[in-house]
């Protein structure tokens, strides 16, 4: 076995045709040593067969010649009857026993040798294994054995013809197996002629001068699936190469048209091996081959911006992108007309065949740079000018400061003076009023006086009638009647005059619930009340507490709950409201009704002092003018009023729950 597998890589390197002739000429010899081996085997059982035969017929008739010496007792005769075998020199002795079993007769090729050749009984010892032997019976006839002849013969014929057997199959052998040789060296092209021409296709394709070649498809055996598998082969190799070729170009398109300068630089060599057209254009060259021929200190000016000679300072980036760390950094160039310009790189390694290879990119950041100068600039400029705006504001702000207090301070002397203004009108005012009723007083009081003087002289001289002093007295009544009610008016007016004039200080300031000022007004308005048929609607609720002035409060709440009555319902019954509620830190009070209502051209003067509409039959236009005095001063809050003519007057107090401290004035 272990020579079989020493001698398998040994075949293995034999060629095709060595290898075809071998096993032809092992299966040739083989079948051919099998089927002689067959044949002689068969061929000596046959001569075995024929031998034994012949030697049966020797023996019976022998036997048959031999029955009357064997019955005379005649050995001689016998023994020359055994005698005739000697033309058989095949048979080595021959052995003739009485019936008794006693030997009769002997014969020998060699001669009869003493004491016997023959065996008294024959067995396996007596007998050599490379004979043949033979024993018939001697019987005169068919009832009776005379005795027995036995028959010896050698194999020798037998040999012989096996070897000249032996000798014909070999030459046969050798002839049969020279001639399978023969017809496979001569067939041998038909098997390995189309493997040698799938050879001879493949080398061309290497050769890549035949890219259209394909293996012949000769028969339908496998070396044909060989081919058509080939061929397949190649289709896909054909199309993989045509993909590769189109991807190249589609590349060499992009590299070429993109707007992006890129130029590839052999890290190796140091030189330039590529460039686009863009690259050549914001170089500056005039062409491919200028660019590609320039190194880095023909397109970079002398220094960088650090001040650092171009030479020295590319050296870190190209060694970081080679170390595989792609950079990114400016770079200044310089064209070859001088002018320059500021891009930014990308410089990154790839491998091309084994050769390490930087990509560089530009983008042309001039504009950009100049753009961040100019900003810086502006920023710069617009810092100094902010500064200076700054300081020019506060000092504005400081002068306007001065002049806001200055402002405060004027205001507060134009408030005092207008305060004064006002008090000084509100006294002319009173006084003009008052000059009505007392000049009328005066008026009537003179011309009683007179009247008098005239009924006193009459008196003494004795003249005065009757009848003057009745119409004396009529007239008397009627003065003192008019003279009563001037002296009412110009009461009442000192009165309400009074209201205004209380010094406010003098007010008791306290903690008190609205609720209960409101009660207090409408009891003491009670009266008044009971002789309408008007509705009065009171929604205070309690616990609404204010730290104020309930004097003035009650006041206000008087007048306005008054002139509700006396203007808005004076001529029909209807509806007076009072509502207080809280807003934040105020009370905001309502009083409303839904009477006559005010003219819109009324409602701007409402408040001034000695507005009235009433003029002549009691009113003096003082009410609501102490309303807004009492609200916007002791109080400190605001009053307003929103009416229409026909729908009723409704006027909104908004009160600070706490009221300010006490201010002199007016
Ligand atoms: P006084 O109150 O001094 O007796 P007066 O009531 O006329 O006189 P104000 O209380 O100041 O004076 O009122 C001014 C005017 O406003 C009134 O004459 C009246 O025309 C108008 N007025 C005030 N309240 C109402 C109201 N509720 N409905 C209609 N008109 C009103
Ligand atoms: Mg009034």
């Amino acid at each position: 076995m272990s020579g079989v597998a020493a001698a398998r890589p040994r075949v293995r390197s034999l060629s095709i045709r060595s290898r075809l002739l071998l096993v032809v000429g092992l299966v040739s010899a083989f079948a051919m040593t099998a089927f002689a081996a067959l044949a002689l085997r068969a061929e000596q059982v046959a001569a075995r067969q024929v031998l034994a035969a012949e030697l049966q017929v020797v023996a019976t008739l022998l036997a048959n010649r031999s029955t009357a010496a064997l019955l005379f007792g005649d050995v001689a005769l016998a023994e020359e009857n055994l005698a005739a075998l000697a033309a058989m020199p095949n048979v080595r002795r021959a052995c003739l026993y009485a019936a008794d079993g006693r030997r009769f007769a002997e014969y020998s090729s060699a001669g009869v040798t003493a004491p016997s050749l023959c065996p008294v009984q024959w067995t396996a010892a007596t007998t050599d294994g490379g004979l043949l032997r033979v024993e018939v019976p001697v019987a005169p006839d068919d009832a009776a054995t005379a005795g027995t002849l036995v028959l010896e013969s050698s194999l020798a014929p037998l040999e012989q013809r096996l070897a000249a057997q032996i000798e014909r199959w070999l030459l046969t052998g050798m002839v049969a197996v020279l001639l399978a040789l023969l017809l496979a060296y001569g067939l041998e092209p038909l098997i390995t002629g189309p493997v040698r021409r799938l050879a001879a296709v493949a080398e061309r394709v290497v050769a890549g001068d035949a890219n259209r070649a394909r293996a012949e498809v000769e028969s339908r055996d496998e070396i044909a699936e060989l081919a058509l598998a080939f061929n397949r082969m190649l289709d896909r190799l054909d199309a993989q190469a045509r993909e590769l070729r189109e991807q190249a170009d589609y590349t060499r398109v992009l590299f070429q048209q993109s707007p992006l300068p890129i130029i590839v630089i052999d890290a190796r060599r140091n030189v330039t091996v590529d460039a686009n057209a863009a690259a050549v254009a914001i170089y500056g060259f005039h062409d491919r081959a200028a660019l590609l021929a320039a190194g880095v200190q023909d397109v970079s000016t002398a220094l960088q911006y650090d001040g650092t000679p171009s030479g020295e300072a590319i050296k870190p980036y190209t060694a970081a992108a080679l170390a595989g760390q792609p950079q990114v950094y400016e770079w200044r160039h310089r064209r070859p007309d001088g002018s320059e310009f500021d891009a930014e790189v990308h410089l990154s390694r790839f491998d091309s065949g084994g050769t390490p290879m930087l990509l560089a990119s530009l983008f042309d950041v001039t504009d950009r740079k100049a753009a961040a100068e100019a900003l810086r600039e502006t920023n710069t400029a617009l810092t100094i000018r902010i500064d200076d705006r700054t300081r020019e504001l506060e000092a504005a702000n400081a002068e306007l400061s001065s002049t806001v207090e200055q402002l405060r301070r004027t205001q507060a002397e134009l408030v005092r003076s207008e305060r004064l203004a006002s008090l000084g009108t509100l006294v002319a005012g009173v006084a003009h009023e008052l000059d009505t009723p007392l000049g009328s007083v005066l008026l009537v009081a003179s011309t009683l006086d007179d009247e008098l003087a005239l009924l006193r002289e009459q008196l003494e001289r004795g003249e005065l009638k009757r009848s003057t002093l009745v119409e004396f007295l009529a007239r008397q009544a009627e003065a003192q009647s008019l003279v009563v009610r001037n002296a009412r008016r110009a009461a009442e007016l000192i009165r309400r005059f009074k209201q205004l004039a209380v010094d406010q200080t003098s007010e008791q300031r306290r903690v008190f619930e609205v609720a209960e000022v409101v009660e207090e007004v409408m009891a003491t308005l009670q009266p008044r009340l009971r002789r309408t048929s008007h509705r009065l609607e009171l929604a205070v609720p309690a616990g609404l507490a204010m730290d104020s002035y309930p004097g003035p409060l009650a006041q206000v709440l008087t007048n306005l709950v008054m002139n509700a009555l006396v203007h808005g319902l004076a001529e029909r019954p209807g509806r007076i409201r009072l509502a207080a509620e809280t807003a934040a830190d105020s009370v905001r009070i309502v009083v409303e009704d839904d009477g006559v209502g005010i003219p819109a051209e009324h409602l701007a003067r409402l408040f001034d002092p000695f507005f009235t509409t009433t003029l002549g039959t009691g009113g003096s236009g003082l009410g609501l003018y102490i309303v807004h005095s009492l609200v916007e001063g002791t109080l400190g809050g605001r009053v307003t009023v929103e009416s229409t003519l026909g729908h009723g007057a409704r006027f909104h107090l908004l009160l600070p729950r706490t009221a300010p401290a006490a201010s002199t004035g007016v």
